[in-house]
């Protein structure tokens, strides 16, 4: 195995993934977002047996609260470089983010040997949140994507057909109406520019069809349950990882697959219903 995910932690109070690859130059860790403390990430990474390995990277969605903690500015390793979208450069450097190596990309970029990040920025609050289809040693594909707005035909296409898909399930849309939380909330999450439902995620992941396994990231605390995420993938043929806030998801490995994604037709239901997509 080449490379394998752990998702450390994973909820709005706190994002943060490990990626597992083996370059020529040995083993490593990418960090994709950096929600966590330092201190709670290395113990994340304790509890997950990989605080042995050197950090190879740290790659940004964006940078709310929950993907950049404030205490990583002056706590980051002088050599681990910091790898920020173009668009969000001006909010890294007002965030003291930028002061040690960070490298901004627009594009394709390679955080380690043989690992290449393919970005494609969605819509996201004011300045987006970048998705990634990640090429990886040995050929295989990860592809990532959390607060993604919305299940874009672009978004679609740019992981379509990935290995392992690692996608938010924010919130089920019965208790995110009743949850009591201010309208002007409810709008920004629901409104097209803010989280995926978990049907929303299930219709995405559908037309992506990820060849070997679906990892949910970012099920809300309040407005979701693993049990409701998972209904609504129901009939879904691929093992599903669901991330938790508490603790470290297993190694996930990525590897290559000989099977074609799910091929099953799309059942068209009228949005915010319960698809059947899988059967
Ligand atoms: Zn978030």
């Amino acid at each position: 195995m080449n490379a394998a995910l752990c998702v450390l932690s994973s909820s709005s109070s706190g994002n943060c993934s490990a990626l597992v690859v083996s370059t020529p130059g040995g083993t490593g860790v990418i960090l994709i977002d950096a929600g966590l403390s330092p201190r709670r990430t290395r113990a994340m990474l304790e509890v997950a047996g990989l605080a042995n390995l050197p950090v190879l990277g740290m790659v940004l969605t964006h940078l709310d609260a929950d993907h950049w903690h404030p205490g990583w500015v002056g706590a980051r390793d002088e050599d681990v470089r910091l790898w920020v979208h173009r668009r969000h450069r001006g909010r890294a450097e007002r965030e003291g983010a930028m002061h040690r190596r960070a490298e901004v990309f627009d594009g394709v970029f390679s955080p380690a040997p043989g690992v290449e990040f393919a970005p494609l920025l969605c819509a996201h609050d004011e300045l987006g949140a970048a998705a990634f289809r990640i090429s990886l040693p040995g050929g295989t594909t990860l592809g990532y994507a959390t607060d993604v707005g919305r299940p874009s035909d672009e978004l679609a296409a740019h992981l379509a057909g990935v290995d392992v898909l690692a996608v938010e399930s924010n919130y089920c849309p019965n208790l995110q109406r009743a949850s009591g939380r201010p309208a002007f909330l409810v709008r920004r999450i629901m409104g097209g520019g803010g989280h995926l439902s978990n049907q929303q995620s299930a219709e995405l992941a559908f037309r992506i069809s990820p060849r070997g396994h679906i990892v949910l990231l970012h099920l809300s605390r309040q407005c979701n349950t693993p049990q409701a995420a998972l209904a609504a993938y129901g009939g879904c043929p691929l093992p599903i990882t669901i991330s938790s806030p508490e603790a470290p998801t297993a190694h996930v490995p990525i590897e290559a697959s000989t099977k074609p994604g799910p091929a099953m037709p799309r059942v068209e239901v009228p949005a915010l219903r319960q698809p059947l997509l899988w059967g």
